[in-house]
């Protein structure tokens, strides 16, 4: 029974390495998914920034038209200055003049508050860019090498289950089948544990000195009443008991 018990070390210390490759294999793809959230909220900073700034020269330039006819009027209306007949005449015109004017100096105003906005965005924008666009490859790198290790990993998993179940094969299958209902329902992925000192190695738990007992003459399968894990005698134990049993073929 001895030599059955550690088949299932052997056993469960190769599922304890595919479970760490299976962890990491999880991890991953959601490291993926955070690295590409932060890249569509950079983008679309980025993105809502140039938006703006082409709002805003849009807007600039629908004033420097109406500037620019505001202007031409000016021109037109000055002309007429030698055509005046009269007082009332020219106190309307003079009115015209002074309205047009003051309607030019508000877009003028207005015109360069706008260009003050821009600079503004645009400085915002220069401060960020650099940055922004430098993490974003920075990240679709880390996702490239993500994507590869995860296909890496699953050969390497594919390939340690193969070995797996194949030395598995080598145990005794009431034996097998047992390691693997238990694994199958523990919370942490241990179907095996040392029993060392009345303890269980999994769960800590005290164990009655009778089962003790039975697990140090390790003659039969024995499992921990709480965490029904299969318990193995301690090491020391075990090469004793080795020793023995080289002793007895002497
Ligand atoms: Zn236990």
């Amino acid at each position: 029974m001895q030599k059955e018990l550690n088949k299932l070390k052997t056993l469960q210390e190769m599922d304890d390495r595919i479970f760490e490759k299976d962890d990491v294999l999880e991890a991953l793809p959601e490291e993926n998914e955070t690295l590409l959230t932060e890249n569509s909220e950079l983008e679309e900073k980025l993105r809502e920034l140039r938006d703006a700034i082409t709002l805003k020269e849009e807007e600039k330039q629908k004033r420097v038209m109406l500037l620019q006819k505001g202007e031409e009027k000016l021109k037109t209306i000055t002309g007429k200055q030698t055509a005046i007949k009269n007082k009332e005449e020219y106190q309307t015109l003079v009115r015209e003049i002074d309205n047009i004017k003051r309607f030019n100096r508000e877009l003028e105003e207005e015109i360069h508050e706008i260009e003050r906005e821009i600079e503004i965005k645009k400085s915002e924008l220069d401060l960020i860019e650099k940055d922004h666009k430098a993490r974003i490859k920075e990240n679709k790198t880390r996702i490239d090498a993500n994507n590869e290790e995860v296909a890496e990993l699953e050969a390497s998993v594919g390939k340690m289950l193969d070995k797996r179940d194949g030395f598995s094969q080598s145990i005794r299958p009431a034996i097998s089948r047992k390691y693997q209902r238990i694994l199958e329902n523990s919370a942490n992925g241990k179907a095996i544990a040392v029993a060392n000192d009345y303890v269980c190695g999994n769960c800590n738990m005290k164990l009655p000195p009778q089962l003790y007992n039975n697990i140090l003459k390790a003659d039969k399968i024995e499992m921990c009443p709480n965490c029904q894990c299969i318990l193995l005698p301690p090491p020391e134990v075990k090469e004793e008991r080795e020793a023995e049993v080289e002793e007895k073929k002497k």
